[in-house]
């Protein structure tokens, strides 16, 4: 089975999917492997070190002849691919609801595609979990872009010109960026309060040492929805959580806002009013800004400035910390590819039925075959 590493085509993909410790994993299991020049660059791998790996490298013709997978961060132009073997899977996020024109492309060439984001919330596939891997990286990030652009220190300090005092910092949306945004937040020694709508969180914000800010009045905090993912919230529990943030807001330095809802855009959780309370030269990082943005005015790929308050809208912020962001990534297409590689085939086989494979699959034999994709 020969195995493509794409270079990623998308502007500002600074990640690849596969890196020389994954490239050496998938050859032990009997893979061949080839990298399409230059793919490593971005992420700082450069071409020789896939190939003291093991792997071939070439161009892209050269890199997809034969291939019967073809793996990347992002998927691949299919106006890109050619070469490939009949029914090649092509394994990355593929962001399907959004790129769903060139999910029929993938179907029309009569590619395999498995949606690497649909794998599902169980306890075997975790280490295939790319939303997990980027998630957490990215909530890292957002605290060093907050601090970076912030104009005071995180830390408290005592120094002879006098007391440097805390950043206080607020995490909205305690999920996986959520948590690792509170946890570097604290090493950085900010001092850090959390919310979410999930009461879950609330030992885990605890656990962190950090202080939860919760909605306590109003029924329908459980806010649990399937695979530990939040639900919409009732008119009553939206305006008791608006009464809360604006009094707790007023108060904060920094504030970094994670909150999705699958399928839906993003809730609103900070508005423009509330913006206004906060003292100028405050920063709000708004993760879920590509979603819609939990955050007024804030704009994807902008810092703007509201009130005097800096509203920084990174996009794809996994690949602004690309070199670990690739490494966790290409382990989640490792971990995936491994699990199912038949020694005898000498490739991987998802069979019917299995759950993993149903879940992530969205094209095969010339259709669409994802229920989700589907609508069903
Ligand atoms: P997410 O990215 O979907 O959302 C981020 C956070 O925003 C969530 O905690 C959500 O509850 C919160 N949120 C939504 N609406 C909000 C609102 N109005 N106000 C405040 N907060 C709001 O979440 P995620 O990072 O994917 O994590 C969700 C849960 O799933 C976590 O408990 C995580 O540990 C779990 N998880 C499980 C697996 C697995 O079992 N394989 C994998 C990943 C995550």
């Amino acid at each position: 089975m020969k195995i493509a590493v794409l270079k990623e085509g998308a502007p500002g993909e600074r990640r690849v999917a596969a890196t020389p410790e994954t490239v050496k994993k998938l050859r032990s299991l009997g893979a061949e492997l080839a990298v399409e020049s230059g793919a490593g660059i971005a992420a700082s791998i450069p071409d020789q070190a896939y190939a003291d790996a093991g792997a071939t490298l070439g161009d892209r013709a050269a890199t997809l002849a034969g291939a019967g997978i073809i793996l990347g961060v992002q998927g691949p132009d299919p106006a890109s691919l050619g070469g490939q073997a009949p029914g090649a899977w092509v394994v990355a996020g593929l962001n399907p609801f959004v790129e769903r024109a060139r999910v029929d492309a993938y179907a029309a060439a009569g590619l395999e595609a498995l949606a690497m984001e649909f794998m599902p919330r169980i306890t075997r596939a975790q280490s295939m979990d790319i939303l997990s891997s980027q998630s957490n990286l990215s909530g890292y990030r957002a605290v060093i872009d907050a601090a970076a652009e912030y104009d005071r220190a995180m830390p408290m300090m005592m120094t002879a010109a006098g007391t440097v005092s805390a950043a206080k910092l607020f995490v909205m949306g305690v999920g996986v960026a959520g948590l690792q945004a509170i946890a570097t937040a604290r090493r950085l020694g900010a001092q850090v309060s959390a919310t979410d709508v999930r009461s879950a969180t609330k030992e885990q914000i605890l656990s962190l040492g950090a202080k939860p800010i919760f909605v306590e009045s109003v029924a329908g905090i459980e806010g649990e929805g399937t695979g530990g993912y939040a639900t919409e919230m009732s008119d009553e529990y939206k305006a008791a959580q608006a009464d809360l943030v604006s009094s707790h807001i007023a108060k904060q330095d920094i504030v970094i806002t994670t909150a999705l809802i699958p399928g839906r855009p993003a809730p609103r959780l900070i508005t423009d009013a509330q913006i206004a309370t906060m003292r100028p030269g405050s920063i709000i990082v708004d993760l879920a800004v590509e979603a819609g943005g939990n955050v007024e005015g804030a704009v994807a790929g902008e810092t703007v400035e509201r009130h005097g308050v800096r509203i920084i809208g990174n996009r794809n912020v996994p690949s602004r910390i690309a070199t670990d962001s690739s490494a966790v990534f290409s382990r989640n297409l490792y971990n995936f590819l491994s699990a199912f590689w038949d020694k005898e085939a000498n490739r991987p086989i998802l069979p019917d039925g299995e759950e993993i494979g149903d879940a992530i699959r969205l094209t095969r034999d010339g259709k669409v075959v994802n229920q989700r994709l589907l609508g069903n």
